[in-house]
């Protein structure tokens, strides 16, 4: 195929932006903070799972300490039983059966009441351990919040500069005969399509061209379109190629 130099060297504006399109789709398809986010994500399950286990120890703990409190009941009740009982009897021996329950029921409700500040302490740190991590996942949150809008920001700045650069590229293509920038979309769905030949090598492949393939190149004429032997990519000749 012919085509004049100076469209041969406009495909050189073409490749460049349609290298910027697809860079851009890149950042579009895959934002800087996406990778993050996902770990984030992960993150904030993992946590999530955490919370679960501690909010269920504080559940736990309430339970002990609601069965805890009703035994103290039952034995309050007693011994207001047993005082009354001690009032109206006037047996000895039931008098003495009396007085020992309620010095074992002083016991149990002493046991409880220990065992009762025990489980609130446990409490107390377990709802301590479960408010550090309900913090713990804010953070994560906010995180993510954060990094979320960003990779929206980003895209939607992608998603406009593809636009801008969609337009840029149809100027330069309706600049270029259409025949030449057919067989640049041709080889581009296999390489750069088109490329610089600077100081002897591709700019397409970066292959050093050999003496031989040189030679062939000095020997075409500026008007007709070369390809890379190496990439297939139409090899753009200028003063810089090196020939
Ligand atoms: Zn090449």
């Amino acid at each position: 195929m012919n085509a004049a130099p100076a469209d041969q060297l406009r495909l050189l504006d073409l490749a460049d932006l349609d290298a910027q399109v697809a860079q851009t789709e890149q950042a579009r398809r895959n934002p800087p903070q996406a990778g993050r986010v996902k770990e984030l994500l992960e993150e904030r399950q993992a946590q999530n799972r955490v919370l679960g286990e501690r909010q269920g120890v504080v559940d736990d703990l309430k339970a002990e300490l609601g069965r805890i409190e009703a035994d103290v009941l039952v034995v309050d009740a007693r011994q207001r039983r047993d005082t009354a009982l001690l009032q109206t009897v006037s047996n000895p021996k039931d008098a003495a059966g009396l007085e020992h329950e309620l010095a074992s029921l002083v016991r149990r409700r002493s046991d409880l009441e220990d065992a009762q500040l025990e489980v609130m302490e446990r409490l107390e740190e377990a709802e301590a351990e479960v408010a550090q991590q309900e913090a713990l996942l804010a953070t994560i949150g906010e995180e993510g919040a954060r990094l979320s809008a960003e990779a929206k920001a980003v895209v939607a700045d992608a998603t406009e500069r593809i636009a801008r650069l969609e337009r840029d590229r149809a100027a330069v293509s309706g600049s270029i005969p259409t025949d030449l920038v057919g067989m640049y979309e041709r080889l581009r769905t296999r390489s750069a399509g088109a490329a610089l030949l600077r100081a002897r090598t591709c700019g397409g492949c970066h292959m050093v061209l050999s003496g031989t393939d040189l030679g062939t190149l000095r020997q075409t004429p500026p008007e007709a379109v070369a390809t890379c032997p190496e990439c297939g990519c139409i090899l753009v000749r200028t003063s810089e190629s090196g020939l």
